[in-house]
């Protein structure tokens, strides 16, 4: 498998605006972000898609959500909420094949997303 950004990230190997570690997560500012505020919240364990979380990753992937529990209201935005995504695979929006969820913040979210064929598509 090979190597993505956020495991360059996890490493220290390229910077990042870090929220968060600990043994099992990063957080950190999304470098594009679509709402005031907009951090990612990754395993260290480098699982590409939601499909290949395994049984073993039954934690991990819980830990991910407490965790960006505990930093929206850090950041005083989990009175008002905030939206909570995880892409997986093209038809999802991924392009970071490394798991990661996007916690976004600070202004009202619109629901359904967009259904605007992705550039790939065209
Ligand atoms: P997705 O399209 O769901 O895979 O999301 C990938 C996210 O990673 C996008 O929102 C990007 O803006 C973000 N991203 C890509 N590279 C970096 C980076 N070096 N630092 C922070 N965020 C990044």
């Amino acid at each position: 498998m090979s190597e993505t950004i956020f495991t360059k990230i996890i490493n220290r190997e390229i910077p990042a605006d870090i929220l968060y570690e600990d043994d099992k997560c990063l957080a950190f500012k999304d470098v594009n972000p679509q709402a005031p505020i907009h951090f990612l919240v990754i395993p260290k364990k480098a699982i590409p898609t939601i499909n290949d979380i395994e049984e073993e990753d039954r934690e991990i992937v819980g830990h991910l959500m407490l965790i960006a529990a505990k930093i929206a209201d850090e950041l005083g935005i989990a009175e008002e909420g905030y939206r909570t995504v995880m892409n997986c695979n093209q038809f999802g929006g991924q392009s970071v094949y490394h798991i990661h969820l996007h916690v976004l913040g600070g202004r009202l979210m619109g629901w359904p997303p967009f259904t605007d064929k992705p550039k790939s598509l065209e």
